[in-house]
C-alpha cells in the first residue's frame, strides 16, 4: 500500500534517518538540512498525511496543479496548515509569475535572468519580496533549463541587484544516474560556485542555500553541504502514472 498514511509515517521516519546519518558523517547538523516533500502527481490527500506526519514544506512542478492541491490541502488541514510553505521546483513560464509569485514561498528554479526581472515586478506590485534560487545546469546538458556555471556568476549580480527578488542561493538537478556517486562532483561543483559567488561579494549575506539531492542521491548532496533536499518518491512512493 504506496500511499497508507502508516507507510508515509514510516518513509518519513526512515529518510529522516538517512538525512541525520549522512549529516553526522558531514560533521552537519541535521536540522541545518531542510527537507522538501516533492508532491507532483501525488494526490492531495496523501499530502496532508505526510503534513499530519510532520512534513512542514512541500515542492509543485506544474503551476497549475501546485495551485489546486494548495487549496485543497489547506482546506483540509484547517489551522494546521499555517504551518506549512510550499516551493516551485519546475520550470516556471514567465507568464505564470504572477500567479506563483503569492503562492509559492520560495522559488528554486529562476533560469534565465528576464524571469528574474518578471518575478521581481510582480512582486513590487504586492508589495512583497520574493525569495528565489538560481538554477544551475551543472553539465550543461542541452535537454535541461538552468544557468551555465559561467553565466550564474553575472547573472547572481545582476539578480541580486533587484529589489523585490530575495536572491539565498543555488539548485540543481544532475543527470540522472543509478549510482549515487556519480552525483558528487556535481554537487561540490554547484558548492564551489556558491562560494565563488558569496567570496566575489556578488550576493547578500542569505546567498548561501544549496538546493540539492533527491531520492536516489539526497546523502551526497548531503555530505556536499545541501541546505535543501528536493525528496518525493522516498517519501510517496512511485508517482502515479500521468494520464
Ligand atoms: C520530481 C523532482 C524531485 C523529486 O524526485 P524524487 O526522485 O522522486 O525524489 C526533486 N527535484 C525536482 C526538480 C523534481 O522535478
Amino acid at each position: 500500500m504506496s500511499g497508507s498514511s502508516d507507510s508515509i509515517a514510516s518513509r518519513i521516519e526512515d529518510v529522516l534517518a538517512r538525512r541525520e546519518a549522512a549529516a553526522s558523517r558531514a560533521g552537519r547538523h541535521p536540522l541545518e538540512i531542510r527537507m522538501l516533500a516533492v508532491t507532483k502527481g501525488i494526490p492531495p490527500a496523501q499530502v496532508v498525511q505526510g503534513a499530519r506526519a510532520g512534513l512542514v514544506a512541500f515542492g509543485e512542478n506544474y503551476v497549475k496543479e501546485g495551485l489546486e492541491k494548495i487549496s485543497q490541502v489547506t482546506e483540509s488541514l484547517g489551522a494546521k496548515a499555517d504551518g506549512v510553505s510550499w516551493h516551485f521546483i519546475g520550470k516556471l513560464q514567465r507568464n505564470k509569475a504572477r500567479l506563483a509569485v503569492p503562492a509559492f514561498e520560495l522559488i528554486h528554479s529562476v533560469d534565465t535572468v528576464p524571469l528574474a526581472k518578471e518575478i521581481d515586478q510582480r512582486a513590487a506590485a504586492r508589495g512583497i519580496t520574493q525569495q528565489i534560487l538560481l538554477e544551475v545546469n551543472i553539465v550543461g546538458e542541452a535537454s535541461k533549463a538552468g544557468f551555465t556555471p559561467d553565466a550564474v556568476v553575472a547573472a547572481a549580480r545582476a539578480i541580486d541587484k533587484m529589489k523585490h527578488v530575495r536572491l539565498s542561493g543555488l539548485m540543481t538537478v544532475p543527470p540522472l544516474s543509478d549510482d549515487p556517486e556519480d552525483s558528487r562532483p556535481h554537487f561540490r561543483a554547484l558548492r564551489e560556485l556558491r562560494d565563488e559567488i558569496r567570496r566575489k561579494g556578488l550576493a547578500n549575506d542569505s546567498f548561501r542555500d544549496l538546493s540539492m539531492g533527491m531520492t536516489g542521491d539526497f546523502e551526497v548532496a548531503i555530505e556536499e553541504g545541501a541546505t535543501w533536499i528536493r525528496v518525493g518518491t522516498a517519501i510517496f512512493g512511485p508517482r502515479p502514472v500521468k494520464k
